[in-house]
């Protein structure tokens, strides 16, 4: 006879974070900078009731469970109080990417069917060009106060404290089944369209748990926390949650993300620990460099969303005293998959020994398992040499793309699309990309998309984007162009062109004209060739 376990089969649920973390710790801050006026601060337990005014707020709308809620915001107490309130009533919180070029950020808005935009009052011009392309959404709502409301041709907007005023705090929320959508993430990191990962209350809840963890980031209530990964993309790594679990001061930094801002916020509020891309962190290193400055509290960052620089990680933990951990995820994985960690034997190692093993990506997290394909999908060593395509699985990796007709994996694991390593003790190490893409201080840029762009131009016969290493942002895109007039030299037009068709950042830095571009056996461009010739050109 086979023993079932007789424990109770309560659902992880979203809604149960954010009842904890009132209960447990009620008089615990969350600290915000606006985009208008001084900082925000105010309580776990305010964060709970108005939580619950905005999802009275919402049902009095007119809005069901399985209704899909966007934002373009921020991270902010709003924005906060949105996460709880849409997830909680069985609702979908779609978090979508400002920088996105309209074109794209309207695909997706229609792509999620969302029926309700919260937006920022800074994203006024935006609003103002995507709500022609989503004639779908039925509420624009400014997360603002009347005063910062803006009026803005074409949607009827709704000022958000105007919205929720009425509405009582009282609620309690529905027991869902712990499967149930709770937030959307668009991913651009692929050809094609963007592709949604629909995240469930149970993978979030496992994810936060796991964050939460001492070889993790290591959250408890005395930490404070200032995730400078935007809550647009991976749900902030799940860092929202993870506070209110653990009782955990929250600190959001708004729309100010450059070093200065970023400093005085961390000193003023005394915060301990920080997550973000290595770019912004380059900007924060550069501020405390030029003006003689150090860190009072900080000792402990997260970064990752693409590879953190071995010199940046020796600053970090010998000028500065801040451990660093270097993390690889995805949209696709919820949050952190994996994370590179000193363990107190790798303690007493030399120092440059130490940063080499912290560059590396590290371990998976329990949960989540690791392995290296080669073309026929055959496993390979992890012998820290055999580099193959990184496949994933766990309870908190995507399955589906939403509303996608075929699976996402391959025999039953995810295919990540990056080349890595794994040593006999489990540490990945990123290698390269098989996807087409380029990405710049953390954000996706499409070279396919740009390719197309440019050969609508009258004088590109062919073109080819490749990423390109650089100092400040990574990677930034290089345009080699292979032209119908060999006479024709004039990049600045080709670039103006770019510039009307593709978001600004995504306009490549430089233009090389090419007699012709290396073409492989099945007819596409050999970028690896390409990269080969012209990947340093940026950092020469
Ligand atoms: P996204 O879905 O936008 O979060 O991008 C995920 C991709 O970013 C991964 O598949 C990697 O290509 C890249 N990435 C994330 N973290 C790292 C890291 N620590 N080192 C190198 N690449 C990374």
């Amino acid at each position: 006879m086979q023993l079932i376990g007789q424990m109770m089969n309560r659902p992880l649920l979203v809604s149960a974070i954010l009842e904890h973390g009132s209960h447990q710790f009620g008089a615990q801050q969350v600290v915000s900078r606006e985009t208008h006026g001084p900082l925000h601060t105010y309580t776990f337990r305010q964060l709970a009731q108005r939580s619950k005014q905005l999802a009275n707020a919402l049902r009095s709308l007119g809005l069901k469970p399985q209704s899909v809620i966007g934002s373009i915001a921020w991270n902010n107490y709003r924005h906060l109080e949105a996460y709880y309130a849409v997830s909680g009533l069985g609702m979908v919180m779609h978090t979508c990417n400002p920088r996105l070029h309209p074109d794209q950020l309207s695909y997706i808005i229609n792509h999620a069917e969302d029926e309700v935009i919260l937006f920022d009052s800074t994203f006024a011009p935006l609003v103002k060009v995507i709500a022609k392309l989503c004639p779908h959404v039925k509420h624009w709502i400014c997360m603002s106060d009347q005063a910062h409301t803006p009026v803005i041709e074409g949607p009827v907007v709704q000022c958000y404290e105007d919205l929720i005023a009425s509405h009582s705090s009282e609620l309690t929320w529905p027991d869902l089944d712990e499967n149930t959508g709770a937030a959307l993430c668009y991913t651009s990191g692929t050809t094609g369209n963007p592709k949604g990962v629909l995240y469930s209350n149970r993978a979030i809840v496992l994810s936060a748990l796991s964050a939460c963890l001492p070889n993790i980031l290591n959250i408890s209530s005395q930490e404070t926390v200032l995730p400078v990964v935007p809550m647009f993309h991976i749900n902030a790594w799940c860092l929202p949650y993870a506070c209110l679990m653990s009782g955990a001061k929250l600190v959001l930094p708004g729309p100010k993300l450059d070093g200065a801002s970023l400093y005085e916020l961390m000193e003023s509020e005394k915060v301990t620990l920080s997550a973000g891309v290595p770019t912004i962190w380059m900007g924060l290193i550069q501020h405390l460099e030029q003006n003689n400055l150090r860190f009072t509290t900080m000792r402990r960052t997260g970064v990752g969303g693409s590879a953190m620089p071995k010199a940046l990680i020796a600053k970090f933990s010998e000028v500065y005293q801040v451990d660093v951990r270097h993390g690889w995820g995805m949209t696709e994985t919820t949050a952190v998959a994996t994370i590179s960690n000193i363990n107190s034997e790798e303690q007493t190692w030399p120092e440059a020994l130490r940063h080499e093993l912290v560059a590396k990506q590290g371990k998976s997290v329990f949960g989540i398992e690791l392995k290296i394909v080669d073309e026929e999908g055959n496993t390979l060593p992890r012998d820290a040499e055999a580099q193959g395509e990184l496949m994933v699985r766990g309870q908190w990796i995507v399955d589906n793309y939403h509303k996608a007709e075929t699976t996402a994996l391959v025999n039953g694991w995810f295919p990540t699309g990056d080349i890595a390593s794994i040593s006999a003790d489990g540490v990945m190490q990123i290698r390269d990309r098989t996807k087409d893409v380029i990405k710049s201080g953390g954000e996706w840029i499409s070279s396919i998309e740009l390719e197309n762009a440019a050969a609508a131009h009258p004088q590109v016969a062919m073109a080819a984007v490749i990423g390109v290493k650089h100092p400040k942002w990574d990677e930034r895109p290089l345009l080699l162009i292979v032209r119908k007039q060999e006479d024709f030299s004039n990049k600045q037009e080709i670039l103006d062109f770019l510039s009307e068709r593709v978001a600004k950042w995504w306009v490549p830095d430089d233009i090389v004209f090419v007699a012709g571009l290396p073409v492989g056996g099945t007819g596409k461009v050999q970028k690896a060739e390409l990269r080969i010739q012209y990947g340093s050109v940026f950092s020469e």
